[in-house]
């Protein structure tokens, strides 16, 4: 009923051509291959173009890792969300921790770039997640709340149902320390059951809710198989064909 979903968020990794190289060996890989899961890739953006060329988008759909909270004007260096659709695009990743921690978003700015993308009927993916310190001290829960709340009651009702949630622990992110199959789960429930209790059953139940944080090969499987994950934002493990088409295959 929900989309199942593993997207690679290539950060700010690889040269051109290996970004055409590894564009070029998924999409060959997702076309021979049955996947259950819906495929996204996250290139920079410099590089969104040149690989929608290569890529074939009944197979891998193609998201940027970020939007302006601005309309257009004069914000040097931003990108938004109408250039993104002029070229096509029509998913991208919000809110991702590191853009929290290194480029001060804020919940707010993060509800501004989602209406920016709603206004395109570009799907966000937005990413929440505590950190260590918030999860050893017991305020997962009340800090994924707020980070779903204050990014979603701004937004009209009926662009709720567009969007895709990432939950990614900052704790499990790059460090290969990933959240327990049950850690996942019992968040991603309490995710769902926050959507439920705000904006209703359908949109609960519609949303689908990913995994992010050190997932690779061996531990895809599991983490997919719980009720309430929906798949997975993979950082690391989908710079390389073998590791991303597994996890892929994880479904
Ligand atoms: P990771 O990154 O898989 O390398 O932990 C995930 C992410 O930040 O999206």
């Amino acid at each position: 009923m929900r989309d199942q979903i593993v997207a690679g968020n290539w950060k700010m990794n690889l040269s051109f051509e290996q970004a055409l190289q590894l564009a070029s060996n998924i999409n060959t890989w997702v076309s021979e291959n049955e996947t259950k899961a819906k495929v996204i890739i996250s290139p920079s953006s410099i590089y969104l173009q040149a690989i929608q060329e290569i890529v074939d988008d009944q197979f891998i759909q193609i998201a940027a890792q970020d939007v302006s909270v601005a309309e257009k004007g004069a914000y040097t260096g931003d990108i938004s969300a109408e250039q993104l659709d002029s070229i096509g695009i029509n998913t991208a990743i919000v809110g991702h921790s590191e853009r929290r921690q290194y480029q001060q978003e804020t919940d707010e700015s993060i509800a501004k770039k989602l209406e920016q993308l709603f206004a395109k009927n570009i799907t966000p993916i937005l990413c929440i997640g505590e950190n260590l310190e918030q999860r050893e001290t017991n305020q997962h829960f009340e800090v994924v709340k707020s980070q779903v709340l204050n990014a979603l009651t701004p937004q009209k009702t009926e662009n709720l149902s567009k969007i895709v949630i990432a939950y990614e622990p900052v704790w499990a992110i790059g460090t290969g320390k990933t959240a327990s199959p049950e850690q996942a789960q019992e968040i991603h429930a309490f995710i769902r059951q926050t959507l439920n209790n705000s904006f209703g059953e359908e949109i609960a139940n519609a949303t689908s809710i990913l995994y992010g944080g050190s997932v690779n090969p061996s531990n895809a499987k599991e983490l997919f198989s719980q009720p309430d994950i929906d798949g997975g934002l993979v950082g690391g493990a989908s710079l390389n064909i073998e590791d991303f088409s597994q996890i892929i295959a994880s479904f």
